[in-house]
């Protein structure tokens, strides 16, 4: 009798397991964006890997930090892991689901019937750059301060070298040191002081 009171107990945490796994798995799909078409897919992979060249030749991908940056950035290309995707707010983002797996996404703007335009080259890399230093850290606790800022900085510097200028000695967005808009924009992130930059 004990046995069975247990198996049904136990039953029944299964099943809100179950229940609560699928309510996650398709919140998640939810959010999954829609990839924008093949061949907007072809070019935008082209201008990376061409930028991404410039970037390994560049002082940024000749240092430790960059070489490991550009060696993440390859081995998502490889894995078929960058897409790019219609999005409104922001310009680039990883969606890591608990099933299949890590999927980096790139804005594309879409202009309306069937028509998208790419963001300028250093603005794809700068996007990318940044999500691959969250892929380099793989962490699915929420995002630390510390993190966002090591992936703006990283994503910023690179986004000079492709766009040829030389990068900025003070790092800032929309006229704010990195630090003072990562905290002003992601608000709930937490403050990880043994964080390890990329790198260091
Ligand atoms: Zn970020």
């Amino acid at each position: 009798m004990r046995s069975y009171t247990r198996r049904v107990r136990l039953g029944s945490i299964g099943f809100a397991g179950v229940a609560w796994l699928l309510a996650i798995l398709s919140y998640q799909h939810a959010f999954r964006l829609v990839a924008a078409p093949e061949d907007v897919q072809a070019s935008g992979l082209a201008i990376v890997r061409e930028e991404l060249v410039v970037l390994e030749h560049s002082d940024f991908g000749r240092g430790r930090r960059g070489s490991l940056i550009v060696g993440e950035v390859r081995q998502l290309l490889a894995e078929e892991r960058v897409v790019f995707a219609p999005m409104t707010t922001t310009r680039g983002l990883t969606w890591d689901p608990i099933l299949g797996g890590k999927v980096i996404y790139i804005k594309v703007i879409e202009l309306g019937g069937d028509k998208f335009l790419h963001q300028r080259p250093s603005g794809i890399m700068e996007a990318l750059v940044h999500e691959a230093v969250h892929s380099l850290k793989n962490t699915r606790r929420r995002i630390s301060v510390e993190e966002e800022c090591d992936a703006f900085s990283a994503g910023m510097v690179a986004a000079a070298f492709v766009a040829g200028n030389p990068p900025p000695s003070v790092l800032s967005v929309d006229g704010l040191p990195v630090a003072e808009f990562v905290e002003k924009a992601y608000p709930k992130a937490p403050q990880d002081p043994g964080y390890k930059w990329v790198g260091e």
